[in-house]
């Protein structure tokens, strides 16, 4: 996985993390099972950094892609996008050059990883 494909793949993740961490649902349920409901500040530093590291136009294509899907960077197995199902043309390419467009699927727009 390319350092560009690595850090979105990281915010989501955070960005996830952080939707969980302020769910009223999950936080009366972590309450009830006794954990103290701590983290959210610190998942919310750990976002800002990956962000800043993100280049404006990586970020600007993931959060156009994050209004339509929950899930932005989807990986791809056996040619079939993740996100959509749908069978990768075969010269759908993996490489991602330091400047040159992130790779997504045809069908669904979504960022794609290679697992
Ligand atoms: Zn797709």
């Amino acid at each position: 996985m390319s350092d560009r494909v690595h850090d979105l793949v990281a915010l989501q993740d955070l960005e996830l993390m952080i939707r969980d961490a302020q769910d009223p649902a999950s936080k009366e349920k972590e309450e009830a099972l006794g954990f103290a409901v701590h983290g959210l500040e610190e998942l919310q530093k750990a976002r800002e950094t990956v962000v800043k590291k993100i280049p404006p136009r990586d970020l600007r294509l993931y959060e156009r892609i994050r209004g339509k899907y929950q899930r932005v960077v989807v990986p791809v197995r056996s040619r079939i996008c993740l996100g959509c199902f749908q069978a990768l043309p075969t010269m759908a390419t993996r490489a991602v050059s330091e400047n040159g467009p992130l790779p997504t699927c045809e069908n669904c727009g979504r960022i794609l990883y290679w697992l």
